[in-house]
């Protein structure tokens, strides 16, 4: 079977294009058993897959040039050699760009399409809904009346990180770079104050007026001088949630900034940086108390669809250019 897919054919310095990426067809292997083989419905783009086109050492292996880019996918089985699945079933797992592809049937989960429409298990019922939660409630560990600031708010994790932590009773402080963005927070998930980061010349100032009690939370998804800004208002015994750094994830040379110690010391304050899957032992935990409350209805999400295989590297892009709100999304 001749199938469309995506590779990357060279590697970036400073911010990604489309030369970047190049589409081709290629011919599947024929199906073995304990296989297979989906056809692509929904792919997930997501930040940290700008790490894995650098040649550099980090928690997951680099993208290999000439191969398919992999991340995030959900598709429907049309052939299956596996007794676990039939024909037409709903999966999710780690999809190649392709329009079509096998897999070792161990590697994909069944996704249930009852409790939520399929994208949800790229978004809140996902990756970034288990990252919200487990970088939250375990290493933010919010408490009742304390503030909650949430750089990158109005995106994939941070839409679920602010309503959890109003779940739990805090004061909401969200940051974004929109004023559509910031609408979407204050008027559809009750944000209590919202920034554009992109509207303001005076971030700490700004931050200082949010927080009239200081942070005491501070889930961090982007870096840079954002983050300088916040964490120039932490209270004592913060705790700085380092989720992601998409701020500087083109940089060519490493940003200098304000020395931090003094602040994290001065106040008794703890940083750290996490990744998702530290918690996989916990995995059905957050599942579960995601799927609960979306189905109690209190949680709900936004995404960004953006329809097309080919446009597969428009819409990655589109996550540095702050193009998403939500969940960014791209249907076949
Ligand atoms: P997202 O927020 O849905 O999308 C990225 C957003 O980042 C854009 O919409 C844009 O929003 C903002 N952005 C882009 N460039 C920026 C810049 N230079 N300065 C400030 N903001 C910028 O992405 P996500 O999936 O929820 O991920 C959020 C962060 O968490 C990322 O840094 C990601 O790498 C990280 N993450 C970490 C883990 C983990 O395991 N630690 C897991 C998932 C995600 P604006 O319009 O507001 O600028």
């Amino acid at each position: 079977m001749k199938v469309k897919q995506i590779v990357l054919s060279s590697r970036p310095k400073g911010m990604p294009t489309k030369d970047q990426f190049r589409t081709e067809t290629f011919t599947l292997p024929a199906l073995q058993d304990g296989e297979v083989l989906t056809k692509a419905l929904y792919f997930s783009v997501d930040p940290y897959m700008r790490g894995r086109m650098n040649d550099a050492k980090s928690y997951v292996a680099p993208y290999k040039v000439d191969e398919p880019i992999v991340g995030g996918g959900i598709g429907k089985i049309i052939e299956t050699r596996s007794s676990g699945f039939q024909k037409d079933d709903l999966v999710q797992g780690f999809f190649p760009w392709a329009t079509e592809s096998v897999h070792k049937a161990t590697t994909v989960q069944k996704i249930d399409t009852e409790l939520a429409p399929a994208p949800y298990y790229l978004g809140i019922l996902g990756m970034p809904g288990l990252t919200a939660y487990f970088g939250l409630l375990y290493i933010g560990k919010p408490k009742q009346g304390e503030t909650v600031v949430i750089s990158g708010a109005a995106g994939a994790v941070g839409i679920v990180v602010g309503q959890i932590a109003k779940l739990k009773g805090c004061r909401v402080v969200g940051i974004a770079g929109s004023d559509e963005k910031i609408k979407m927070l204050k008027d559809e998930f009750d944000f209590h104050e919202v920034i554009n980061y992109k509207a303001t010349s005076d971030m700490r100032k700004e931050i200082k007026d949010a927080c009239p009690n200081d942070v005491d939370v501070y889930f961090d998804n982007v870096g840079g001088s954002i983050s300088d800004a916040v964490i120039a208002n932490i209270n004592f015994h913060a705790r700085i949630v380092l989720c992601g750094q998409i701020a500087l994830y083109n940089s060519t040379e490493v940003p200098t900034g304000p020395r931090l110690q003094p602040m994290l010391l001065t106040r008794s304050a703890l940083m750290q940086g996490f990744i998702v899957s530290n918690f996989k032992d916990h995995f059905s935990e957050g599942m579960e108390q995601l799927s609960q409350w979306v189905k109690e209805k209190k949680l709900k999400y936004e995404e960004t669809i953006i329809e097309g295989f080919d446009k597969l590297p428009e819409a990655f892009l589109g996550l540095f250019s702050g193009k998403n709100k939500g969940k960014m999304i791209l249907k076949v």
